[in-house]
């Protein structure tokens, strides 16, 4: 008889409290709502792409968590006596990466999720118990690459898409580079796909040949299900922290909210390693664990999160809003909130197209990125915040960090907390009065040197660098609104009292509600809003300020 999966696999210890223990007590209140049943070796508790599945614990015996169940059969975790079993997909209703089988006999209890959700509403501890494990286990599966495989080159501008797209929406994944990968062209050769063919992403449901954001998310389960309602209370237009805030508030005060973002929920505060200035947080919080949580509570309030889908025109019909979305679909609503932030400004120099077409360029340093550079020299460019929080972040996984300013000092533009980390951090070094000249690629094109110039002495010299962090600036995702409200000399929305009178021609005399623009019924918050401070706090704030205004809005005319 062949050997159960997992034999001789010891479970995981307890990190970041990723696999509790529950005591008596807590299992003694599922087994009250839940059902109690023995199981055998070999079988199967969920698997990979369910489109439901229920919650476990194991009262006695062991499961494993694989990945690739009947073919690679990779063990990823061990849940032995006591653990509970699940993942982040869990709550967000999405279908599991991996698949439970059955190791050691014994019992489980069995719950659907709704009675998960009902037990936890009333126990704070054990709601707290189950969240920690399931953000930690969702970190775990990022970093070991365990999840859906995508199969393509790193010269591929559709394979950058594709992990830039599973990376900000937090799916664990591997990604096979056909340019070094061995084992890639075998799993090619198996499926019988020809390169020309690839990206490919391979899961659960099959394989995917080189699909939009919108397929991938579709069979990851990302975002909301069923069809919208025809028309709702309030449309939210970008999901960073601006946005999601927005989502909170509209949902739990009874208005029909609808957010959708074109990327990822979570914005740019998504990509920061830690956020060391949030309210409530005095050790830090990763912004991708902020934007999960964020979204956990929208959803819960019964706000409609739907990803991705980009805003691409937007029409004033009168009594309402019509934001239509890339593919043609339309969101209608009786009022807007922009919410959709800015983008990083790019270098003009010789050599960026190259390398960012290679994917040696990054706009952020979250956990991926810091893998991907692993003891590989890297340079930082710019003199903010985000700029050093990235150096103190990768100094932790490159060979080395240079970080470049072009100014004197990093006193006028960088917290003092974050100056002094940066001093005492031996493996950053700081180049004053520097600028990029050229990027250098060589023959695959991947960046090897960095030419810089010293801004005092005109000297040049050569850099070594496989990667290059830019932290420069940003300028507004405001396109898709065209002329229909007043914006700034860098177009940024203006809203309130900044609003020029020329622009409030059809206001008889009224002025807009402060944070709406020069259009009754859409407002603007955060980044894109115009002179915000660009800070998760504010972004925050001001994302549930619009809501108060909105309800003054919707109860007088909107035209
Ligand atoms: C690396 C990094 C580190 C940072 N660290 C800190 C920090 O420590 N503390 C701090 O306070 N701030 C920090 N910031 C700044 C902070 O993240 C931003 O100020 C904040 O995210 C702004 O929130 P927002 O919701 O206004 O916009 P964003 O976070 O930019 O979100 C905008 C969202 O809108 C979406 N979107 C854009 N256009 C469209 C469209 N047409 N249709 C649909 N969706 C669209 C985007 O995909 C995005 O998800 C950091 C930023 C970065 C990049």
């Amino acid at each position: 008889m062949s050997e159960p999966l997992g034999a001789g696999v010891d479970e995981e210890p307890d990190s970041l409290g990723a696999f509790p223990r529950l005591n008596e007590a807590q299992r003694a209140r599922f087994r009250a709502v839940g059902t109690l049943r023995d199981v055998v070796p070999g079988e199967l508790l969920f698997r990979e792409g369910d489109p439901n599945y229920d919650f476990f614990i194991v009262e006695s015996g062991a499961v494993a968590i694989v990945e690739g169940y009947g073919h690679e059969q990779r063990v990823i975790a061990i849940h032995g006596q006591h653990r509970f079993l699940g993942e982040l997909n869990l709550l967000t209703g999405s279908p599991p990466f991996l698949t439970a089988v059955v190791r050691d006999p014994g019992t489980v209890i069995q719950l659907p999720v709704e009675r998960l959700r009902e037990v936890v509403a009333s126990d704070e501890e054990l709601s707290n118990t189950i969240l920690r494990a399931f953000l930690g286990r969702r970190s775990i599966l990022i970093e070991k690459g365990a999840g859906v495989k995508l199969v393509g080159s790193r010269f591929s501008s559709d394979t950058q898409r594709l992990r830039e797209f599973l990376a900000r929406n937090r799916m664990p994944y591997h990604w096979m580079d056909l340019e070094d990968d061995e084992e890639a062209d075998k799993l090619l050769q198996v499926l019988a796909i020809e390169p020309d063919e690839t990206p490919v992403v391979i899961g659960g449901s099959g394989v995917l040949r080189n699909p939009s954001n919108a397929e991938l998310g579709a069979v990851l389960g990302l975002g909301s299900r069923g069809a919208p309602p025809a028309m709702c209370d309030l449309v939210i237009v970008g999901g960073g922290p601006a946005g999601l805030a927005a989502a909170v508030y509209g949902a739990s005060e009874g208005l029909d909210t609808q957010a959708i973002d074109g990327v990822a929920f979570g914005g740019q505060a998504s990509t920061s390693a830690r956020i060391e200035n949030y309210l409530g947080f005095p050790t830090g919080i990763s912004g991708s664990e902020l934007a999960e949580r964020a979204q956990l509570q929208a959803r819960r309030f019964g706000a409609r999160l739907v990803v991705p889908a980009q805003a691409v025109a937007l029409t004033d019909l009168d009594t309402h809003f019509a934001v239509e979305l890339t593919g043609g679909a339309v969101v209608n609503g009786r009022t807007i909130i922009v919410a959709t932030g800015a983008q990083y400004r790019k270098l003009n120099v010789p050599g960026y197209a190259d390398c960012e077409k290679a994917g040696c360029i990054y706009y952020a340093a979250t956990l991926t990125e810091g893998m991907t550079c692993r003891d590989d020299p890297v340079v930082v460019v710019g003199g903010g915040n985000s700029a050093g929080q990235a150096s103190m972040f990768l100094s932790k996984h490159a060979a080395n960090v240079r970080l470049l300013i072009r100014g004197e000092s990093l006193e006028k533009s960088m917290s003092r907390y974050l100056i002094k980390e940066i001093e005492e951090q031996a493996g950053i070094e700081v180049l004053f009065r520097t600028e990029i000249v050229e990027l250098g690629v060589n023959g695959e094109p991947a960046l090897e040197t960095i030419t810089v110039k010293d801004l005092a002495s005109g000297e040049q010299r050569r850099l070594e660098a496989k990667a290059l962090f830019v932290f420069i600036g940003a300028s507004p995702h405001t396109d898709w609104l065209s002329d229909h409200v007043a914006m700034d000399e860098d177009c940024f929305l203006l809203t309130g009292r900044d609003v020029p009178d020329e622009q409030l021609e059809r206001w008889n005399g009224e002025r807009p509600l402060f944070l709406e623009t020069s259009r009754r019924g859409i407002f603007a918050v955060g980044d894109v809003h115009s002179g915000s401070v660009k800070r998760v706090a504010s972004a925050v704030g001001e994302g549930s300020m619009a809501v108060q205004l909105v309800h003054q809005r919707l109860a007088a005319p909107l035209n």
